[in-house]
């Protein structure tokens, strides 16, 4: 008799880790690919692009080992805008101190008083009553007096200011173009990392998405492209927003310097229109950025935390992103578990599970319409307990996860590079399965079995099934099927 199991619960939310100190060594990648890191940032504002390729291979090859898909991301500096050095590492300043910021002042001479930059169009971009925001808003300045190559200022809040640390006006407006010198060169590391995303910081129009992406096709790159969301006046600007969006394969809602320039209060309305409209136009979205933050000392998430995880995923977001925590904080794989608690927790919730089915919309190809109408079969008919969905491409399952479901999506593909990039699609699972090798009448037999094998699926269960006709054809998808399992 066959045994019955009670089919693992998938989670739907994708979880991104920074990989840093605390997590680069081969025995913690596989321990985190384990307790089920999704995607692995790689960020190239630290480390050297050696390291990185190094990191990367090491990825790879333990997934392999673990037998699980996971893709790399590899995320671009991009301009950042950074205070130089002090004398003696930091200074404080206190509330009512003044403060200079000057571009003539040498890199290393920064004291109590003044501090070097190198961003020449300061002067040019900020006025008298401007509020300056130092190290992710801890310190806050205000602008007295704008000379030919320094600005005079009070400090508002004081504190502990280290040096190199970034710099951002409130309401935005320190703007450089989104590609550095470093960033060029550091994508022209990347065909040592072949990563399976490349993300693009300080994005300001669609211009920087092409620019990437000719480039990364230069080395025969050809990775999903991710446009961090983090400038006031993009978020602003609804065409721009729109531009950025049609270009990229995603955004990440880069919520540490865009929370700086528009102010945490406005931030979660941002958060909430970000997300559907990723979601609305088929791309992929990142939630990043102090989400777990006091886990970087400490082995629990406070409340507050927990539902910033669980808000996320009720926003519809496909990924939550884990920074700091896992990169250099002191609980790295206990991060992850109560990241994937939360957003497990905040998954059993309806409003997580259900979907307008675009009722207002017109379907756009063959593709699309099989791929709605899939979801909406699985989440109305309770015997359906996932979708198998054979994909060359991914833009099937990736369409599917556009809308919401408690089903899992089982993306069966023998493409690598398919399998990884789906690893960021909310409710996606990606498994290996070469329809090919099988004849064309048995394929699907093959693929019920290989999923009952892997304890996804009960017999008496039913699968919904979708398939090009044309198989192994990228973009065919035409075919959808209820299958009885067993
Ligand atoms: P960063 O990007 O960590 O590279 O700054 C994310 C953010 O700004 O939130
Ligand atoms: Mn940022």
């Amino acid at each position: 008799m066959d045994m019955i199991v009670t089919p693992k619960v998938i989670r739907r939310t994708k979880i991104v880790a920074t990989v840093g100190p605390a997590s680069e060594s081969a025995d913690m990648i596989a321990r985190l690919i384990n307790v089920g890191v999704n995607v692995f940032r790689l960020n190239f504002s630290h480390g050297t692009a050696a390291q990185h390729a190094k990191v990367a291979a090491r990825i790879r090859k333990q997934a392999n080992i673990c037998g699980i898909y996971v893709g790399i991301l590899a995320d671009l500096q991009g301009p950042k805008i950074r205070i130089s050095s002090f004398r003696d590492g930091e200074i404080e300043l206190s509330a009512g101190d003044p403060f200079r910021l000057d571009l003539e002042l040498a890199d290393d001479q920064g004291d109590r008083r003044a501090v070097g930059l190198e961003y020449e169009e300061l002067c040019s971009s900020v006025s008298r009553g401007d509020t300056l925001l130092l190290d992710d808003g801890r310190i806050r300045l205000r602008v007295d007096d704008v000379e030919a190559s320094a600005v005079d200022c009070t400090v508002l809040l004081g504190g502990i200011l280290g040096s190199r640390k970034g710099i951002n006006r409130l309401g935005g407006g320190l703007a450089a173009p989104a590609l550095t010198t470093k960033d060029l060169t550091d994508i022209d590391s990347l065909a040592e990392v072949k990563p399976d995303f490349v993300a693009v910081s300080f994005v300001s129009s669609e211009e920087d998405i092409f620019q990437t992406r000719e480039l990364l096709n230069q080395h025969d790159l050809h990775p999903s492209i991710i446009a961090k969301i983090e400038r006031a006046e993009v978020v602003s600007d609804d065409h721009t927003l729109d531009g950025i969006l049609t270009a990229a394969d995603g955004i990440m809602v880069a919520r540490g310097d865009l929370g700086v320039e528009v102010g945490d209060a406005q931030l979660i309305g941002i958060q909430k229109d970000l997300i559907a409209r990723a979601r609305r136009m088929d791309r992929v979205v990142i939630t990043a950025t102090q989400m777990m933050e006091s886990m970087i000392n400490s082995p629990m998430p406070t409340r507050a935390e927990v539902f910033d995880v669980a808000n996320a995923v009720l926003d519809g977001t496909d990924a939550v992103m884990l920074s700091a925590e896992t990169a250099v904080g002191k609980f790295p794989i206990e991060v992850v578990d109560a990241m994937s608690e939360a957003a497990l927790g905040a998954e059993r919730h309806p409003v997580a599970r259900t979907s307008r089915y675009r009722l207002d919309r017109e379907f756009c190809s063959a593709q699309e319409t099989i791929a709605m109408s899939a979801i909406y079969a699985a989440n109305h008919y309770e015997n359906v307990r996932g979708i198998a969905c054979l994909t060359e491409s991914g833009t099937t399952p990736l369409l599917m996860s556009r809308l919401s479901s408690g089903r899992p999506i089982f993306a069966l593909s023998k493409l690598a590079e398919t399998l990884q990039k789906l690893c960021l699609c909310r409710g996606v699972v990606p498994l290996f399965f070469d329809a090919g090798a099988f004849d064309h009448d048995s394929v699907e037999a093959r693929a019920i079995e290989f999923l009952v094998d892997g304890g996804y699926f009960n017999k008496g269960d039913s699968l919904l099934l979708t398939k090009g006709e044309l198989m192994g054809v990228s973009g065919s998808t035409n075919i959808m099927k209820i299958l009885p399992v067993g």
